[in-house]
């Protein structure tokens, strides 16, 4: 959880020295070029336990037991997804397929997958979830946060909530998704359940509490509600907001001090000057925009009011049924209007700030050795070369990941 120094056992556990790394993105600015994504040219990398216990230029690395040349590609910090629901059943191809045909997208779409989730066992659950995880990791992503959201009972989203911490740290309690089919007509009593029970069931498996505060789902006030219920259960707040149009989240997430508000297509200069103000980062989703072919944001403009922004996939069936943060980088880059720099931090120490991580999502001394070796002499290739597998080889906290 944080970027302490080595414990004295790693003094134990043998070193290793990556070489031959022709451009190593650090993320760290008190490293390489000074700039955000602190930037070595010819640089080394040693990994120790599952550190990083030394980065910078490859002449100055010091003796380490073993040595991987990596031939001259680039390395980048392992991609930080912060905004994940890989917890679910069932497809929706076909409502993927009547969109682009000409309908637009709203919000109860959720409740199929709702029915599929609900029907599915626990092993079927885990097993793809477990599959997208594996995806996400060939794909260079080495932390996810996955979200409950599918099951909208108690039981449902207790057991989502189990599956997903066998897999990430970063759980988030999201029975706030939508009022399920059910309880349509009460979505009062709905809520009073989200913070009572349920909350009670969930808090337990989670980090994290969030609420989808959007027309269709939820209102402010509720979304408000179930943020300060899951906050006085030991929750941390984050929240889905601003996606379909302009709204009163993105000033709620910022009020109760979220660490991230997620999508922000739809934001008032208000917005921007709350986002600076509070340090809640602004999570930029561009599968979304994508899969549902909607306007896109503009991430220039959130950098100019000085808001720190992360990109994620936001993977889920219905909206953003994709699990490559490279695809994300691309798309941020041509759609959105970032630089690829900008984008490659956005989708990795912005990742890591809006999880309030900082021992990953860039690498230098203490931070996990979490790194993507990219088959390109530069990370720019992740927007330049869209859509190609650039990810050449992944080290897992300094343990190495085959495809
Ligand atoms: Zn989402």
């Amino acid at each position: 959880m944080t970027g302490m120094p080595p414990s004295p056992h790693l003094a134990h556990a043998p070193a290793v020295v990556v070489t031959g790394i022709g451009q190593l993105v650090t993320a760290d600015p008190l490293l390489g070029d000074l700039s955000p994504l602190g930037v070595v040219t010819g640089a080394a990398l040693v990994l120790q336990g599952e550190q990083v216990v030394w980065a910078g230029p490859a002449a100055a690395a010091p003796a380490a037991d073993a040595a991987v040349d990596v031939g001259g590609r680039a390395v980048v910090p392992g991609f930080v997804d912060s905004h994940a629901h890989l917890v679910f059943a069932g497809d929706r191809a076909d409502e993927f397929e009547a969109r682009m045909a000409g309908r637009r997208y709203a919000a109860g779409g959720i409740r199929r997958t709702v029915e599929a989730t609900r029907a599915a066992t626990d092993q079927q659950l885990a097993a793809r979830a477990a599959s997208l995880v594996g995806e996400m990791l060939r794909q260079g992503t080495t932390t996810i946060e996955i979200k409950s959201g599918y099951g909208l009972t108690v039981a449902d989203e207790a057991r989502s909530l189990a599956v997903a911490r066998t897999l990430t740290t970063e759980t988030t309690f999201l029975g706030a998704h939508v009022v399920p089919a059910e309880m349509a007509d009460d979505p009062a009593e709905y809520v009073r359940l989200v913070c009572g029970p349920m909350l009670e069931a969930c808090a337990p498996h989670a980090r994290w509490v969030d609420a989808f505060c959007e027309r269709g789902a939820f209102d402010a006030d509720q979304a408000r509600a179930v943020l300060t219920a899951g906050m006085a259960a030991g929750l941390q707040p984050r929240l889905h907001a601003n996606q379909l149009g302009p709204g009163p989240g993105v000033q709620l997430a910022c009020e109760l001090g979220a660490a991230a508000v997620d999508h922000c297509t739809y934001l008032s200069d208000a917005d921007l000057d709350a986002l600076a103000a509070a340090g809640t980062v602004a999570t930029l989703l561009p599968g979304v925009e994508f899969s549902t072919r909607s306007p896109w944001p503009d991430a220039r403009r959130l950098s100019a009011a000085g808001v720190t922004v992360a990109v994620a996939t936001d993977c889920n069936p219905g909206s953003s049924y994709t699990s490559s943060m490279p695809l994300c980088v691309a798309l941020a880059v041509r759609e959105m209007g970032m630089t690829a720099g900008e984008a490659l931090w956005s989708a990795t120490a912005g990742g890591a700030r809006a999880l309030r991580r900082d021992d990953v999502g860039r690498l230098s001394p203490g931070a996990r050795a979490d790194l993507v070796v990219l088959d390109a002499p530069t990370y720019v290739h992740l927007a330049y070369r869209p859509g190609v597998p650039l990810v050449h080889r992944v080290w897992h906290g300094a343990r190495p990941v085959t495809g």
